[in-house]
């Protein structure tokens, strides 16, 4: 098992010179834990593909401390320091192109690199303190649900790793929004996350293009390398639902689990689960995949999920529930 870790000085003086030499680190992030390794070290980012038995034609998000280290990893634009400055610390990912002193095992072998900030105090700290940009995809198993708890880590990869660096747990609780910026001309979002495409477009003055749901369609595939269609996974078959009503609620058999947005009115059992108590998008999202994994553990046979509004993030929520739905 991993020891798990308070964010002190000293132990952040140690997660660095681990990181320095190599090792791997369960990390918090304001969206989801992520699996962090020294961005320049080949080898210790082949590690984080190995532990998470992850595809190697799926890239890495790389870490930088603020928009100053941008121009340390990519070749930034206008617009890139522009949204950095708005938007980070925060939940946004930008692709860029990338330089070349990233190795290209962490970009799949692609030109461009995933870059973000991460507005987690203790982690920012973190990335302050290491004069080398850090690689840290979730830190899950690949396809399985995303980590919000130091516990999620440790159930999932602490047979595998040694530190994880406890942070509570994950404020946003979906992934970033990961924003195409090669074409300064034409951003176009690649995932929806945290960060609502909508206050992208309101700082932008413009609408943005935004993605369809991935099908098996290789020519998008190609576009967002690693953006399968089944990914964040629960283990028990999920249905997706435009709503479920109260008697169906009420006929629901023993071994099917219902997950809803909200509390609903009135009393039901056990087996009826909701992700907030009045239907807020942004407590929905950070309940979402804590509330997956006890639902997934509970050993039923189906689980009925409902869907979110397609607003805000509406779209990161379902476009999850879509992938965990996806057989
Ligand atoms: P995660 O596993 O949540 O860290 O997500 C990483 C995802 O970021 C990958 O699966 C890709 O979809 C996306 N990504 C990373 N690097 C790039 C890149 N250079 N170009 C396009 N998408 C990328
Ligand atoms: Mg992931």
């Amino acid at each position: 098992m991993a020891n798990i870790l308070q964010p002190t000085e000293e132990n952040l003086r140690e997660l660095r010179k681990f990181l320095l030499f190599g090792g791997l680190v369960g990390v918090p992030t304001e969206t989801v834990y992520g699996l962090a390794a020294n961005a320049f070290d080949p080898e210790a980012c082949a590690k984080i593909f190995e532990v998470k038995q992850r595809p190697a034609n799926d890239p890495l998000i790389c870490h930088v401390s603020g928009a100053d280290a941008l121009e340390d990893i990519c070749h930034a634009n206008p617009l890139a320091l522009r949204l950095a400055k708005r938007f980070w610390p925060g939940p946004l990912t930008f692709v860029l192109p990338k330089k070349s002193k990233i190795p290209n095992i962490v970009t799949a072998g692609l030109d461009s690199v995933a870059v973000r900030c991460s507005a987690h105090p203790d982690f920012h700290r973190l990335v302050e303190q290491c004069d080398f940009p850090i690689a840290a995809p979730s830190a899950n198993p690949f396809a399985y649900i995303s980590p919000t708890t130091a516990q999620h880590v440790q159930a999932g990869l602490g047979s595998k790793i040694t530190f994880i660096l406890d942070g509570g747990s994950c404020s946003f609780g979906v992934e970033s929004t990961i924003l195409d910026l090669r074409d300064e001309t034409n951003p176009r979002i690649l995932r929806y996350g945290a960060l609502p495409a909508e206050d992208i477009e309101v700082e932008l003055g413009r609408s943005i293009e935004k993605p369809t749901f991935i099908t098996a369609d290789e020519s998008v595939q190609h576009l967002a390398p690693g953006a399968l269609p089944k990914h964040y996974s629960p283990r028990t078959p999920l249905e997706l639902r435009g709503g479920i009503s109260n008697a169906e609620l009420a006929s629901l058999k023993n071994d099917q689990a219902a997950l809803l947005l909200a509390r609903p009115e009135g009393s039901f059992p056990g087996n009826v689960h909701w992700l907030s108590e009045n239907g807020k998008l942004s407590e929905i999202a950070s309940n979402l995949y804590a509330k997956l994994r006890e639902i997934d553990e509970s050993g039923y046979a189906t689980i009925f999920a409902e869907e979110a509004p397609e607003l805000g993030l509406g779209l990161a929520i379902n476009d999850r529930l879509r992938r965990a739905s996806f057989r």
